[in-house]
């Protein structure tokens, strides 16, 4: 099956695609660590790519297009994703409607995390990545510690678009050009929404069910 989990920045999409992928043996496809992994490279296109994400705006849908054809030609992932971030708008979420039929796949549901601007903002600027493991916590609401991290604290690294300004700006763009989405996987009867201010485990309990239902 391939899963979309939709949600604002900072709404814990990448947390609980984190733990679909373990539980449910599915890959994860986040565009946003696709482009830093990209920025990393030091490449043209990649400092191209990081001005725009520093500036909270979209990269060209060209570039994500051609992420996600990339993953979705590929075999060992048929049918075996969760989509952390992505589609963004609405001719993204058209493009994906037409790579899954010439791929043959479909998605079998869009699980929408619902999170309020006030705690999106906390989340966000609370937020910290593990470049060496990947794991994301957060210092205000899930700490990393010895019982949950094994990896030195030299490898937390806070993003460098996790700042107040760019955050609010992201937001901004997410009412604007994601949300309206929304209405697209309605239609197609995909969508279910969870409450996404609850503690992560019991959000996972929620996202769990919903799949072992599609699994059913
Ligand atoms: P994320 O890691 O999902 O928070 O994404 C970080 C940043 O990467 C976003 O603020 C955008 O600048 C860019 N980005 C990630 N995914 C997309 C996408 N599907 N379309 C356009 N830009 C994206």
């Amino acid at each position: 099956m391939n899963i979309i989990l939709f949600g604002p920045p900072g709404a814990g999409k990448g947390t609980q695609a984190d733990n679909i992928v373990k539980s449910f043996n599915l890959h994860k496809v986040s565009t946003g660590d696709l482009l830093r992994d990209e920025t990393s490279r030091k490449t043209k296109l990649g400092s191209k790519i990081k001005s725009i994400i520093d500036k909270g705006s979209f990269v060209s849908d060209e570039i994500i297009n051609d992420l996600i054809e990339k993953i979705l030609s590929d075999k060992k992932y048929y049918n075996r994703l969760v989509f952390d971030g992505y589609p963004r708008n609405l001719d993204q979420a058209k493009n994906l409607d037409l790579l899954l039929k010439k791929y043959n796949q479909k998605i079998s549901c869009v699980i929408c995390l619902n999170v309020d601007k006030k705690i999106v903002i906390k989340r966000i600027l609370g937020r910290q990545t593990c470049t060496k493991c990947g794991r994301i916590f957060n210092e205000y609401f899930n700490s990393p510690n010895s019982a949950n991290h094994s990896c030195d604290k030299k490898f937390l690294i806070k993003r460098s678009d996790d700042n107040e300004e760019t955050i609010i700006k992201r937001y901004g763009t997410y009412l604007d050009k994601t949300l309206p989405i929304l209405e697209h996987y309605k239609r197609l009867n995909l969508l279910h929404e969870i409450e996404g201010k609850t503690e992560i485990d019991d959000i996972f309990v929620k996202i769990s069910h919903i799949i072992a239902s599609l699994e059913a």
